[in-house]
């Protein structure tokens, strides 16, 4: 891949949750870093200044718009000059979890919510993918895909953000596949809950005990255990790591 001293990173989303976490671990590292948003430049433009090293960046799209999203992506490898490391870290859940997904929902209701989640989720993680290898094709790279548990198990209460994730899961595989011979390695992360504005709300209410209670820990995710195995994926010895999906769960599953 690039250069290894100090590489162009890209991680959408990062304005805050598991992003911002990613882009500070990366410039802690002495990476240079785009931080996507999209409509939050005050919080980019923070953390922009927060960061440590210099070079850093802020770039705008809405991810669920393909011309934004080419965009974006090719004005942070111009401003970076090249890019190394694509993190498709950006997603949605949607509204919370209606009581029954299907007989709770009108249709339009259903296929908006489907729209959204997976023109988001997958087409935008796709999209960049998609723009960010162009970049990486003489020069090699590292794309790591932020997945969800969702998309082992689905999302009962969401089918379209599992689905999403599922796909997000086949794409890095497929992408793992395609892309070695030009020395670009797709790595995914697939964790569970993790503190963050996503969840919130779910932490807060009276459910958020039974799902702290999953972990033996008895705790969930902090955005900086995320951002280290996005990292380490993200790094040159990693390249063997290319076609895998980290199950970061903290143990959840393996109660009896
Ligand atoms: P978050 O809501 O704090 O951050 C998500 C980020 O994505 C936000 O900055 C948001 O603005 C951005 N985003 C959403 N839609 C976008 C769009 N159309 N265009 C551009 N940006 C958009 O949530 P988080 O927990 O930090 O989530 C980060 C990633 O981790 C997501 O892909 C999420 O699905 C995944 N994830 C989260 C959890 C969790 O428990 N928090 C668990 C598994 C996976």
């Amino acid at each position: 891949m690039g250069r290894v001293d100090s590489r162009a990173v890209l991680v959408t989303g990062a304005s805050r949750g598991i992003g911002r976490a990613v882009a500070r671990r990366f410039a802690a590292g002495g990476d240079r870093v785009a931080i996507h948003h999209r409509d939050s430049a005050e919080l980019a433009e923070r953390l922009r200044a927060e960061l440590p090293g210099d070079g850093h960046v802020v770039v705008a799209a809405d991810l669920a718009d393909p011309d934004a999203v080419r965009a974006a992506v090719d004005e942070a490898a111009t401003r970076l000059g090249g890019l190394d490391v694509l993190v498709n870290n950006a997603g949605v859940f949607g509204p919370a979890d209606p009581p029954h997904p299907v007989f709770e929902t009108t249709y339009e209701q259903w296929r908006q919510r489907w729209r959204q989640i997976v023109d988001t989720n997958l087409l935008g993680a796709a999209n960049a993918a998609w723009c960010a290898a162009q970049h990486m094709r003489d020069r090699g790279g590292r794309i790591v895909n932020v997945s969800s548990r969702g998309a082992f198990r689905g999302e009962p209460g969401n089918p379209a953000y599992g689905a999403s994730k599922a796909g997000m899961n086949a794409m890095g595989q497929s992408l793992a596949v395609a892309l070695a011979p030009y020395g670009i390695a797709v790595a995914t992360v697939a964790p569970g809950f993790v503190e963050t504005d996503m969840t919130n709300e779910h932490l807060k209410s009276p459910r958020g005990a039974a799902v702290r209670a999953q972990s033996p820990f008895d705790r969930v995710a902090r955005p900086e255990e995320i951002a280290a195995a996005v990292h380490w994926l993200a790094s040159p010895e990693a390249e063997w790591a290319s076609g895998t999906i980290v199950d970061l769960n903290g143990a959840s599953y393996l109660r009896s």
